[in-house]
């Protein structure tokens, strides 16, 4: 998979070489390429910003530089570009995120889906976000998905980034060292995962439950199955079927 993410902040996306997301660039699973959106302003100030029309507080950024960005991303500059595969109806087009409070909810299923795709691409909002425009030109060349990680506002696309990024590449097959991992989770069944406990037995007054001591494997599936449903209708009832 190729990922590109562009930001004023490139620097904020130095986690990325960290951990599994790191071995996934190393061996090679994972192309991922980070640019700096002030790399494509023309101006001597660099400016990636400007009042909004119609007034009200804050700045937004301006269209020119992101469609240079973006172009330049799709022509492989600073990264390995496939140029086909970017016409209108190409199950191939590249995929552009735009992290935005107002965007559609990314759960576990659109990390499922995004980790099938082939390319990509992040654009890093700041300020008040990205003029209206940029998403519309884009879809021309891309399949255009503003997408939010939550009902809050953060100040700026990159830790929204960080996360989503997060939650596609461990999906890749070769990532995750135990691919069961990744079946035995929250939301991988649509229910929380049961509590988990590790050594000592017995820790500052506090016991692991005894089925789990039992080496009784059906006893102690029957009894995570019933913490993951308890869990789930205690803590995001959301997530369960409505009492028919
Ligand atoms: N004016 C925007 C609004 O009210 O919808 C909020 C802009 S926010 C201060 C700046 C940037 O942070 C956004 O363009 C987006 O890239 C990012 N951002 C903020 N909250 C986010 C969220 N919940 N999910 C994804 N990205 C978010």
């Amino acid at each position: 998979m190729r990922i590109d993410v562009v930001s004023i902040f490139p620097e904020y996306l130095a986690a990325l070489d960290l951990s599994l997301i790191g071995k996934a660039r190393a061996s090679g699973l994972l192309d991922l390429t980070v640019h700096d959106l002030r790399d494509f302003t023309t101006d001597r100030h660099r400016t990636v910003d400007d009042t909004p029309y119609g007034g009200g507080a804050g700045m937004v950024m301006k269209p020119e530089p992101w469609a240079q960005a973006l172009t330049a991303v799709l022509d492989g500059e600073g990264g390995a570009a496939d140029p086909g595969g970017t016409t209108a109806g190409d199950q191939r087009r590249p995929v552009l995120i735009i992290p935005s409070p107002a965007g559609e909810v990314f759960r576990q299923a659109t990390a499922h889906e995004l980790a099938e795709t082939d390319h990509l691409v992040f654009a890093c909002g700041r300020y008040e976000g990205i003029d209206e425009r940029v998403a519309l030109w884009a879809a021309e060349r891309f399949d255009v998905r503003p997408m939010s990680i939550g009902d809050y506002v953060l100040n700026g696309g990159e830790v929204a980034t960080l996360a989503m990024v997060e939650a596609i590449v461990r999906l890749i097959p070769g990532v995750i060292g135990n691919p069961g991992s990744l079946t035995e989770e929250s939301h991988a069944d649509g229910l929380l995962e049961y509590p988990m406990y590790t050594k000592p037995a017995s820790w500052r007054g506090l016991d692991v439950p005894d089925v789990l001591l039992s080496g009784d494997h059906g006893r102690i599936a029957r009894w995570r199955h019933e913490q993951q449903l308890t869990r789930t209708a205690e803590r995001r009832p959301d997530l369960l079927p409505p009492p028919a």
